[in-house]
């Protein structure tokens, strides 16, 4: 059986972003890459969005990029301006083309569907794939997304709706989320907050369907593309093992307050490639540690005031666009994050953080 210097488990988003990593950066010249990936078809099926906090190689994936966005609520609108961090949609089908295609003309890349394919006994490997069994009574996002193409030009494409609270809240949080990539054509999103154990909260194809028709009040459109999708908002089991380093999802690479994965990927991806020569013995990359304490706390504030958290958000985003995101992007600094946490109803948030 064939061996590899380096396994890469899963070729998704953190699979493919860190050997297209390796291979730019020329880390796989004399190395070997065998990369598992079960899928037989490489076909878009995610949209992966972000505010562009940090420099990344995908800027020719981008599908639509936008300086401003709004928060709605009952209560009211609120217009954000972001021209210091433009928020970006990558197209994975675009993301997928142009990792393989690239790959592909390295012949120290190998591509196998399944590990026991190889021998995987010398090999360093990078896992994607993350366990997440016995799970049910965590807190995920999960959502259902259709890109409408409308026979009118509807949509402002020039502005984001990133939470739409005006819809029905069912003791969780529950949200739309609307990216008009042209005129005529946006991405809507039903996304909820939640255990899995309701099942009529993913009756997912009436909440859009009612959000489109009777919030939007569009009549006359066709559905051109589904996705769907839950992000676990906890950390999979993460064990340092000598030859092994989790990544992507399974890495803990996902915001737990927000879901946001995409970019701390490719951070992550980045730091192996830099320490690669030396990787069994670099200290594990994670997202910083305040992080975690603040998503906790905030977290347990969601799961116990799910009817809370519209007004939560709302007043969130009365700071400056540039704090909000610069912290739900993991690069504030103390006085940002102090400014964030001072606009929070100050003891729900204190009995939550006794509570952790
Ligand atoms: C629909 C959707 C939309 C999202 N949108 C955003 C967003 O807008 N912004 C953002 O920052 N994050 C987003 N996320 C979160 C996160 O960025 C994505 O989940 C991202 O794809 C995570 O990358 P990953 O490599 O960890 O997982 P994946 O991309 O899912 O890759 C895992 C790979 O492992 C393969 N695999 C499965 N089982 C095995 C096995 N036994 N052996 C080998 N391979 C296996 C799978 O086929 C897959 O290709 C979204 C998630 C989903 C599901």
């Amino acid at each position: 059986m064939r061996e590899f210097d380096y396994i890469i488990i899963g070729g998704g988003c953190a699979g493919l972003s860190l050997a297209y990593e390796l291979d730019l950066h020329k880390k796989l010249e004399d190395k070997t890459l065998a990369i598992i990936e079960p899928r037989d078809e490489y076909k878009k099926d995610k949209t992966w969005s972000f505010w562009k906090v940090i420099n990344h190689n995908f800027d020719d994936c981008v599908k639509k990029s936008w300086k401003n966005f709004s928060i709605n609520s009952p209560k009211g609108t609120k217009h954000l301006q972001c021209d210091n961090y433009p928020y970006q949609s990558i197209d994975s089908e675009l993301f997928y083309k142009k990792t393989i295609t690239k790959l592909k003309e390295n012949k120290n890349v190998s591509f196998f569907k399944n590990i026991k394919d190889i021998n995987q006994n010398n090999s360093f490997i990078f896992n994607s794939v993350p366990s997440l069994e016995n799970n049910k009574n965590n807190l995920w996002q999960h959502f259902c997304g259709v890109e409408i193409k409308t026979k009118e030009n509807i949509f402002d494409d020039s502005i984001i709706n990133l939470m739409d609270f005006d819809c029905e809240q069912k003791e969780s949080v529950h949200f739309f989320y609307t990216l008009p990539f042209q005129k005529n054509r946006a991405l809507i999103e039903t996304t909820w907050l939640s255990k899995m154990n309701d099942s009529s909260l993913r009756d997912y194809d009436n909440q859009i369907k009612n959000y489109i028709e009777q919030n939007l009040k569009i009549k006359n459109y066709e559905i051109v593309y589904k996705e769907k999708g839950a992000i676990p908002l906890f950390y999979p089991a993460n064990i340092k093992e000598k030859n092994k380093i989790n990544i992507g999802t399974a890495g803990g690479m996902t915001r737990l307050s927000t879901g946001y994965t995409f970019l701390n990927i490719q951070e992550h991806s980045k730091y192996i490639r830099m320490n690669i020569e030396n990787i069994q013995n670099v200290k594990n990359f994670e997202i910083e540690k305040k992080y975690h304490l603040l998503d906790k706390i905030f977290l347990k504030v969601l799961e116990k005031h799910p009817e809370k958290m519209p007004d939560i958000f709302f007043k969130m985003f009365n700071n400056s666009p540039n704090t909000i995101i610069k912290f739900l992007s993991n690069k504030s600094n103390l006085f940002e994050d102090l400014s964030i946490i001072f606009k929070m109803p100050k003891w729900i948030f204190i009995k939550a953080l006794l509570k952790l």
